[in-house]
């Protein structure tokens, strides 16, 4: 009798499913590729990771922001560390927004900005309680990056928060370029939200040979010398 034997991805992808203003922390291998599906449409997702063998480097906004040269980063961005080495390359993106500015919503972000008396869940206080077994404090959780968080940049330099433009189905995909500690969040914000708190789904692919970057043929053709 012949028994079916499931592909190698389906045996080893890995897959979280963050109820509505939850959290959770998980590691990724090197070359393994992290997928944050938005399954409703319109959520936020704050992601940020760590060096696995020291966490005292983190994904930084600065570097990414500087070597990128845009506060926009999407399919083929490499997403930068503290210490310069990259963390993560955006393989896919069905989106193409996504904020690298501002922090995870935090239990101050409701008092000062919304004026909320009382506890209010927070990607930031979901982020710290997930990341806490890792020995990593609250305090080393830096800027985030807002996946699917629409926010725009007025010629003033005033920031404007507005719907996601993800839609159901919508997704990105990251590989991770070194073994990480990883925070994720159903971001907790109303107004980053359009007001509806949903959630969000995340796979863990195993590693892959090829990737679709890597298989672009511009480098073998850049690399032909030039000959008559
Ligand atoms: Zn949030």
């Amino acid at each position: 009798m012949d028994v079916p034997i499931p592909p190698a991805h389906a045996m080893t992808t890995r897959r979280l499913h963050l109820a509505p203003q939850t959290g959770a922390a998980v590691e990724v291998r090197r070359g393994e590729l992290l997928k944050i599906i938005d399954p409703l449409g319109e959520q936020v997702s704050d992601l940020i990771s760590f060096a696995s063998a020291d966490r005292t480097e983190w994904l930084s906004s600065g570097r990414t922001i500087d070597y990128a040269n845009t506060i926009y980063v999407t399919t083929g961005h490499v997403l930068y560390s503290n210490r310069s080495r990259p963390m993560w390359t955006i393989v896919d993106d069905t989106v193409g927004r996504h904020d690298f500015l501002l922090t995870p919503c935090s239990p101050e972000t409701f008092t000062i900005l919304y004026r909320t008396t009382g506890h209010h869940p927070s990607c930031f206080e979901n982020l710290a309680r997930h990341l806490a077994p890792y020995g990593i404090p609250p305090n080393a959780i830096p800027t985030t990056l807002n996946v699917f968080m629409n926010v725009d940049v007025l010629p003033s330099g005033e920031l404007r928060i507005l719907p996601p433009r993800s839609r159901a189905g919508d997704h990105i995909v990251l590989r991770a370029e070194m073994d990480l500690t990883v925070g994720i969040t159903a971001c907790s914000a109303e107004l980053s939200n359009n007001c509806r708190f949903k959630p969000i789904d995340v796979e863990i692919h195993a590693a892959v040979e090829k990737t679709a970057l890597d298989l672009q043929p511009s480098h073998a053709v850049d690399a032909a010398p030039a000959s008559e």
